[in-house]
Formats: C-alpha cells, structure tokens, sequence
C-alpha cells in the first residue's frame, strides 16, 4: 500500500516535470530572472570601479596640492613646518590612511604612523616616481596605494622627493556590500513575483491543451457527441478544425457501420422468415399431398442456398475490406488473366444464350493482386450476363497507356436508372429488389469490386441508360502504388 503510494507520487511528480506547463514555467522564470542577475552584477562591478577610481583621484589631487606646498615650502630640508605636517595628518586622517615622505636618498622624512621615519624605502613604485612615473594601484582589497612626486621650487622642476600615500577602501567596500545584500534581496523578491507569474502565464497558455485533453477524454467514454470548440490560439483553432474532421469521419463510419449491421441483419433474416411461413404452412395442413411437401422443400433449400451466398460474400466483403492496405501482387499477363475469367463464366453466358466478346490491341502486363481483381472482374462480368436480355450481349476490352490499363465492360442489358447511379457500389444496394432477388443477386458484388479496385489505387466508374445497356471502366495503375 505505503509502496503504492510512493510509486503513483513519482510517476506524478515525473509528469509533472515531463509536462509543457513545467517547461514553459522553468523558460519564463529563466528569461525573468538570467537578465536581473546580469545586470545588477554588472551595476555592481561597474560601481565598485567607479568608486575605486573617484577615491583615487580624489586622493592624488590632494596629495599633489600637498606636493606643490611641500616644494615650495623647502619641506624637505625643515620638516618642522607645523602647518604642512598638520596638513599631511590630517589627509591621512581624512582617507583612513597613511602618508609617507621621502627624500631624494630614498629615506624617510614624514610617516604619518610615525613608525619609520628615517628608514630607507626602495620600493618600486618610490624609484618609478623619482623616474618621473606616478603610479596608483589597488592593495589587496584593502586600500590604495599611490606615489606623487615632489618638484623643487627652482625652473628645472627636478624631481626632489616622493609622497607615498595610501588610503583604505574598507568605507567603500561596506558600502558596496550593503548594495548587494540590497540588490541579493530585490533579486530574491523578484524572482518569487517572477515565478508566481510564470506558473500564472505557464497555466493560461496550457489551458487551451487541457481543454482539448477533457474533450478527448469525454469523446472516449461517451459518445461521439459535440465538436471541439477551442479558438484560444491560431494553432488550437487548426487543432480543433483538424479534430473536428476527423471526428465527422468517424461518426460517418460509426454510421455505417450502423447501417451496415442494421442491413445484414435484415438480409440475413429474409430467407429465414421465407423458410418459416414455407414450413408453418406445411404444418397446419394436415395431409398434405407428397407434392406439396417436394415444392416447398424445394423452395426452402433455395432459400438455404440464398442464406449461403450471402454469407460467404459478407465473409468476402470483410476480408477484402481488412485487406485493403496491402494486396499481394504479381506481374501479371492481364490478356491471359481476363481471358480465363471469361472462360469461366462462358457456360453461364451461353445458358442465356449472351454472346460473349473480348478485345484487345496489345498485350498488358500489370502488378496486380489475381485473386481480388478476379473476383472485381467476375462479379461485373456477371452482372453483365445476370442484368442481360436473352440473345444479347457482354463486351470485355483492355486497352493500356504509359500509367494504367483500362477494361471495359459493356452490355446490352436492362440499364440502371440515373438516379440509382449513386448508390449502385452501396452494401446491400439493389436497383430493383424483386428483380434481383429472383436474378439470386446480394447487393454486395459491386461493393466488393470497388474494394478491389481501390486497394490497387485504381478508379471504377459507370455509364448506363435504361433498356439499352451499361458500361463499367475500371482503370488500374501497371506498377502497384505503395
Ligand atoms: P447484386 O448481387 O444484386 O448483383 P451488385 O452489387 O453486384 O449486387 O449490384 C448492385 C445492383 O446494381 C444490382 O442489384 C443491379 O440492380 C445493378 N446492376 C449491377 N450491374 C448491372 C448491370 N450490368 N446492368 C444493370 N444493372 C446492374
């Protein structure tokens, strides 16, 4: 149970970050957020550089004021100038730092620290200054340190000592520390409003998807009711138009397939029902002449015979309807082919005393599936023969062109009337019902040609008028279309 319950969280939860609304929300929240983060890192840097440099300047220019002053003071060879030393103390003090004078011999004159005056400074940055090269660089994160050169009063403006100063940087970083615990704490608060509408924004655009997913889902248990109604978007709109052809398709085969049962079952019933007033009569006449026992048993074992043709074509019917994707095909001599089938079918012409005629110009080979393109080609020939007036006629012609092989069968027959032109290639479509009933027809040869014809990618079509004839072309390509 408790395993149960672990295993339907998970595969929730793995649907859940499989999902569009979980990728949508995760893309927005990125796009929200990657942008904030880069720039407020950026505005940072930026800062902190700009700070940087301000202080540095800052420093320098009153550093060289103190220079100017030190040089044209002699400070260097009487550094008991109060005002001076009060003035170099009171800039370190200012900056939090710490101010070093040095002579030309590299000694130490004034250190603010007052830690080592009279100490030699070699230092790269001093001999670079007396060279004539200021210099001013940021110290381990901590403060900046920069040279500026003493000038002497006299005109050549030789270089006669250096102030070595530097500043602390410490105001400076924890004011930039306080801006980014602010900007931390406005990414943090935007990104949770950021979230909260990217999971807002990731439910609306996927809304229109479980729409569409509850319609299905109803479709499925139910009926085939309704139509898919979503205009949200462009694209859920071609959905529903898509699905919506699709679910007409189906409803048209559901009502066929309606029909289609609703129809056998009355075929099947007919001769049934014939056998039974034939037997119930034969029952409620008590001595009944041997005779009459003969006819009606006769009668009933045509309708025995009826029973089975229907059948066995309904079983052809299903099988070539099932078939209808893949026929099994070989080159085949067509002339050959049709010829054997008129064979076949020669004693049932000549019994209605219907001349049978075939012609062709040329040889045609074809892929062709033999078996369900003979039985296509005998149930028209048949007809031809079945729907004929004594002393007529049946005309079977092949002719070919770079594509396809046409046949043409032509009769002198009864015709069928315009109006029933449409429906002739229906299940259990008969023109004349009591005519074909005593002819001994199903109403299901032609629906079985048709499916013939279309498994190989082919076209049937008919012309016919009343008491003259009809003309069947079945039109079917030489190389089998995949
Ligand atoms: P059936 O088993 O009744 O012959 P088909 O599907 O073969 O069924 O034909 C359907 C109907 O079309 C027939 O009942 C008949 O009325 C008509 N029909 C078919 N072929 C011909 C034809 N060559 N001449 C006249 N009527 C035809």
């Amino acid at each position: 149970m408790l395993r149960q319950t672990i295993k339907e969280r998970v595969s929730l939860n793995s649907k859940f970050f499989k999902s569009l609304n979980f990728r949508i929300m995760v893309i927005l929240f990125l796009v929200g957020t990657i942008p904030a983060v880069i720039l407020s890192a950026a505005f940072l840097s930026a800062y902190r550089d700009q700070s940087l440099a301000r202080l540095g300047s800052d420093v320098t220019n009153q550093c060289q004021i103190l220079a100017t002053q030190i040089g044209s003071a002699n400070y260097l060879d009487d550094p008991s100038n109060e005002t001076l030393t009060g003035e170099l103390m009171q800039l370190a003090t200012l900056y939090d730092g710490r101010i070093l004078i040095i002579d030309q011999n590299f000694q130490i004159l004034v250190d603010t620290y007052a830690l080592e005056e009279g100490r030699t400074m070699l230092a790269e940055e001093v001999i670079k200054c007396f060279k004539g090269e200021s210099t001013s660089h940021y110290v381990s994160g901590r403060f900046i340190e920069m040279t500026v050169p003493v000038t002497g009063s006299g005109e050549d403006k030789t270089i006669i000592g250096v102030i070595l100063a530097s500043a602390s940087t410490d105001s400076m970083n924890a004011r930039l520390e306080d801006l980014r615990n602010f900007a931390d704490i406005w990414l943090a608060v935007g990104s949770i409003c950021v979230m909260a509408l990217a999971f807002l924004l990731s439910n609306w655009l996927v809304k229109p998807l479980r729409h569409m997913n509850k319609f299905i889902g109803d479709l499925v248990e139910g009926a085939l009711d309704g139509d898919l109604d979503i205009h949200d978007c462009t694209e859920t709109e071609n959905i529903s138009n898509t699905f919506n052809s699709l679910l007409a398709k189906l409803r048209l085969m559901e009502e066929s397939r309606q029909e289609f049962v609703s129809n056998v079952s009355h075929e099947l019933k007919t001769p049934l029902a014939s056998m039974k007033v034939l037997a119930d009569s034969l029952l409620v006449q008590e001595g009944a002449p041997v005779e009459l026992y003969q006819e009606f048993m006769q009668d009933i074992a045509e309708e025995i015979d009826r029973e089975n043709t229907i059948i066995s074509d309904l079983l052809t019917l299903v099988k070539t309807d099932r078939k209808v994707t893949k026929p099994n095909v070989e080159v085949t001599n067509v002339n050959e082919f049709l010829e054997q089938i008129l064979k076949r079918l020669r004693p049932i012409a000549e019994k209605a005393n219907i001349e049978m005629v075939f012609e062709s110009n040329r040889s045609v080979s074809a892929e062709i599936d033999v078996t369900r393109l003979s039985l296509a080609f005998s149930n028209l020939v048949e007809n031809a023969i079945k729907y004929n007036h004594e002393n007529g006629w049946v005309r079977v012609s092949l002719d070919a062109d770079h594509k396809f092989f046409y046949v043409k069968v032509s009769d002198s027959g009864m015709g069928i009337p315009e109006e029933a032109l449409d429906y002739i290639f229906e299940r259990f479509y008969r023109v004349d019902k009591s005519h074909s009933r005593e002819i001994g027809g199903t109403g299901l040869g032609l629906a079985i040609t048709r499916s013939a014809v279309v498994a190989h990618r082919g076209a049937i079509r008919v012309q016919s008028t009343v008491e003259e004839g009809t003309v069947f072309t079945v039109r079917i390509p030489l190389r089998y279309i995949t």
